[in-house]
């Protein structure tokens, strides 16, 4: 009897083979070789166990479904085809060209990063980034941690460990990813004292709620909902007044970060670190990946006695920032200083994208994949962007982008999910949204230069239901 092992194909017969050979690139030959030797060895298992086809086009495809997988594991870059700008998921904010010039240029060598080039001795890895901070915030000093999350952790540790956080019942919010404000107070050591309801809050909320062992009167800007309707918040001044008066820290958790106002992007007013400070908070926390479009980290501003007392906990060396988020954070400060630049910075030259352009892109694309063959209508659309991450969660971006659209009897060979996997299997992924039945590809957060990949990704997905059509 023939053993079916012989019938098993030589490894080089999958390496050379031109789609699989593509994956060395990412994963490195040997890399590639691993993954064939892994499906036959499951294959020679099999085939002791009784099995006996080893057909080279199923093994092929087992084993470009493994590196497929493999690929979609490491940190890759997509296309966001989904409008929402701030996409946690997809990494937020995308960096300015200048930011990433900087990161290049200060990372592959050495820096002055904790060197001071006049005395020729050791210095603070902050002061040029904080000059700047100071400058667009008008907070006397402030410090960069890894993230917004953590700059809470920091200031909660620093000033209100073992003592008392008074936080309007409106405000204790979940941020996502299970970053609740109570478990992160009780992580500090601080105990929560909640005033007011859920829906109303009054300045005599809070002075009741003090009491000799309260460190902070706690704001937060409740970031992803709103209370709306018969509802009533404390005016930011007032609050900072009778902090004042009280002899407790106010301390500003404003999470979504603008420095500047976006009315001038047609979005409502989101606000801003200047006016907290100007508000008399004596710390404000802001992420630097939302609306400040920058690197991951987390700015802390105000008071030079309090950023002091937060530099002086040991918490600081564990949340610190690194010389490339520094170097990119600086400089996509320094866009702010000549708002002629702001559209430097890809989060706002997105948002000034109007949606007259943003069609005639999609019309583009359409006209560059229909060819009417697939039947499917793929057709330019208007369709609602948002901010994300977060950040003004109840305003719609008018936007536009491509549609496909499935004939009924298509939709079972093909439909939105599977064009949508499809897409995302794409080489780069194009990232899609599924409404009423149809696959939208917003453009709004396409950059220009990527619409002939959408373009690419788009037929390469219809394909099979253009043959399956004419078939
Ligand atoms: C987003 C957000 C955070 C968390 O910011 P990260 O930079 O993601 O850690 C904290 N607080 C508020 C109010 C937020 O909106």
């Amino acid at each position: 009897m023939n053993s079916p092992l012989r019938e098993i194909p030589a490894v080089h017969r999958f390496t050379d083979d031109p789609e699989i050979a593509v994956y060395d690139r990412a994963l490195g030959h040997g890399g590639v070789r691993t993954h064939v030797q892994a499906v036959l060895a499951q294959v020679r298992e099999e085939a002791h166990q009784g099995a006996t086809s080893a057909d080279f086009s199923a093994l092929r495809s087992a084993v470009l479904d493994r590196l497929r997988h493999e690929v979609s594991q490491t940190l890759l870059g997509v296309i966001n085809g989904t409008g929402i700008l701030l996409h946690t998921n997809l990494g937020r904010a995308p960096l300015a060209a200048g930011a990433l010039a900087e990161a290049t240029a200060l990372g592959g060598g050495y820096t002055n990063l904790e060197y001071d080039l006049e005395s020729g001795e050791r210095g603070s890895r902050y002061q040029r980034v904080s000059a700047l901070v100071q400058e667009l915030s008008g907070a006397e000093a402030s410090l960069v941690v890894n993230n917004c999350a953590a700059a809470v952790l920091l200031v909660l540790d620093t000033f209100a460990s073992g003592r008392e956080v008074v936080v309007s019942r409106g405000e204790l919010i979940e941020i996502g990813g299970g970053f609740r404000l109570p478990d992160v107070l009780r992580k500090s050591g601080a105990t929560l004292v909640e005033a007011g309801t859920t829906n109303k809050t009054y300045l005599s909320d809070y002075r009741n709620a003090w009491r000799e062992t309260t460190a902070m009167f706690l704001r937060t800007h409740p970031s992803n909902y709103r209370v709306v309707g018969f509802s009533q918040e404390v005016e930011p001044k007032a609050l900072t007044a009778l902090a004042r008066e009280l002899g407790v820290i106010a301390f500003e958790d404003l999470g979504s970060g603008a420095f500047i106002d976006l009315g001038a992007f047609g979005l409502p007013h989101e606000p801003t670190v200047p006016e907290s400070i100007a508000s008399g908070f004596d710390l404000v926390a802001v992420s630097g990946d939302k609306l400040l479009g920058g690197p991951q980290c987390g700015i802390i501003c105000g008071s030079t006695e309090c950023v002091e007392r937060l530099k002086r906990n040991s918490l600081v060396r564990a949340l610190r920032v690194d010389k490339l988020t520094l170097a990119a954070l600086a400089s996509t400060l320094s866009v702010y200083l000549e708002p002629s630049r702001l559209q430097e910075i890809p989060l706002f030259a997105m948002l000034a994208s109007t949606v007259e352009s943003l069609w005639a892109r999609a019309a583009a694309i359409c006209a560059a994949v229909e060819g009417g063959e697939y039947g499917v209508r793929v057709a330019p659309c208007l369709s609602e962007a948002a901010t994300g991450g977060g950040t003004l969660p109840l305003t719609c971006i008018p936007s536009a982008g491509i549609a496909v659209r499935f004939e009924a009897s298509q939709a079972r060979m093909l439909g939105p999910d599977r064009l949508a996997a499809d897409l995302r299997r794409h080489s780069p992924p194009v990232i899609a949204k599924i409404e009423d039945d149809a696959l939208i590809v917003d453009l709004r957060t396409v950059q220009q230069r990527e619409d002939e990949l959408v373009a690419d990704a788009l037929r390469a997905a219809l394909a099979p239901a253009a043959a399956a059509r004419n078939a």
